[in-house]
């Protein structure tokens, strides 16, 4: 049980960032509401990969002047108090937030944080700012993303599918060179919350989908993948490039593994025509050896894109509201229950180990 400091604004749970497992609770003191500012009782917070290496002292920068940092960016909460010169929301409206704050590079200044050039960024509850791991958070109205009320169940993974939205524009953007192009089989490597939102969205679009992890069915994430009718494989059953062999042309990669070979592997077995997005990043410096004359004839010959994506922007977060209201119709019920873990604030002392048979765990603020 983590002890609650008395007399403040507002209690947050954080790290001192570089320290290994340095989770507390901390009292935090709020800014004063500016006229663009939006008060945000917090709900329901998201716990991810991110914080997990925040936790154990891989990541996470403090915001100046300050040795702690509030984890916490994957939110959902009540807006309770706007600033003077709001107007698009107003108090109890359900509300999620972006996560990057832009520096003054052309993408940042041109409203696009998540394609920042300069990465002098900041992110709330990873990089230089306090995340939203807290009763109550402050921000400016431009970056709260509002929320049906009908979405309260699952609307805490909006910041996660948020990341897969963004990858799957970003393949469609890139596609646009093509002057035919009609994707019908995908591949997820991965099967934590990333490859499961990244197969209910492509699913939702129509293709056939194959998603891959390292379990074999049946666990928590091959239910969820197998209740899409997606497909679920197991790579130590059947290793990627034997079951590449089995499908048709492979027009869509999604990578969210953190595993360098399946990442490499993934350039090689991309079909013609076809795009791969890596989301994830491996820490080290890997040197496995690669297939590089295949990788690198199939990209050429094939006219393949590989590209990566970090982050999500408004747009991301928006088409996640309408497709989160998709998958409920699509198969009602199935995103709420990725949500296998909840934990009070109190109780999260134990959000760093990763639990065995967990897809999300969330912290829920009362
Ligand atoms: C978050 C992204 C963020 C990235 C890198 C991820 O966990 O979902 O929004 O940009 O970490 O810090």
């Amino acid at each position: 049980m983590l002890k609650r400091p008395a007399n403040n604004d507002t209690t947050g749970l954080a790290v001192y960032p570089g320290r290994p497992h340095s989770l507390h609770l901390a009292s935090l003191t709020l800014p004063p509401l500016g006229p663009r500012d939006v008060s945000v009782k917090v709900r329901r917070v998201g716990v991810c990969g991110t914080d997990r290496e925040i936790i154990e002292g891989k990541f996470g920068t403090p915001p100046p002047g300050s040795t702690e940092l509030v984890l916490g960016h994957e939110v959902l909460g009540i807006v309770d108090a706007v600033g003077g010169d709001v107007s698009t929301i107003s108090p109890g409206d359900l509300v999620s937030a972006t996560v990057r704050r832009p520096d003054t590079c052309p993408s940042c200044l041109a409203g696009q944080p998540d394609m920042c050039q300069s990465l002098d960024y900041t992110e709330r509850g990873i990089i230089g700012l306090h995340g939203f791991m807290a009763d109550r958070f402050v921000d400016q109205v431009d970056f709260i993303v509002p929320v049906p009320a009908s979405l309260e169940a699952t609307a805490v993974l909006l910041e996660p599918l948020s990341v897969v939205e963004k990858a799957v524009r970003q393949a469609g953007l890139i596609q646009r060179r093509m002057a035919a192009w009609h994707p019908k089989t995908a591949v997820v490597l991965g099967a934590g919350p990333i490859g499961i939102l990244g197969t209910f969205l492509l699913r939702s679009r129509g293709l056939d989908v194959f998603t891959l992890a390292r379990t074999p069915a049946p666990t928590p994430a091959s239910a969820l993948v197998t209740a899409c009718g997606a497909t679920y494989v197991s790579i130590r059953e059947t290793p990627f490039r034997e079951l590449a062999s089995a499908l048709p042309n492979i027009d869509v990669i999604l990578e969210a593994t953190g595993h360098g070979p399946l990442a490499f592997d993934a350039m090689d077995l991309l079909g013609n025509s076809g795009v791969l997005v890596w989301l994830s990043i491996i820490g080290g410096d890997d040197q496995s050896p690669l297939p590089f004359a295949s990788i690198l004839r199939g990209h050429v010959l094939g006219n393949k894109v590989t590209v990566g994506s970090v982050n999500s922007g408004l747009e991301d977060f928006t088409a996640g509201v309408a497709d989160l209201a998709t998958f409920e119709r699509l198969w009602p019920g199935l995103t709420e229950s990725m949500i296998t873990h909840r934990l009070t604030l109190d109780e999260a002392s134990h959000i760093g180990e990763a639990v065995i048979g967990s897809v999300k765990t969330v912290i829920e603020f009362v």
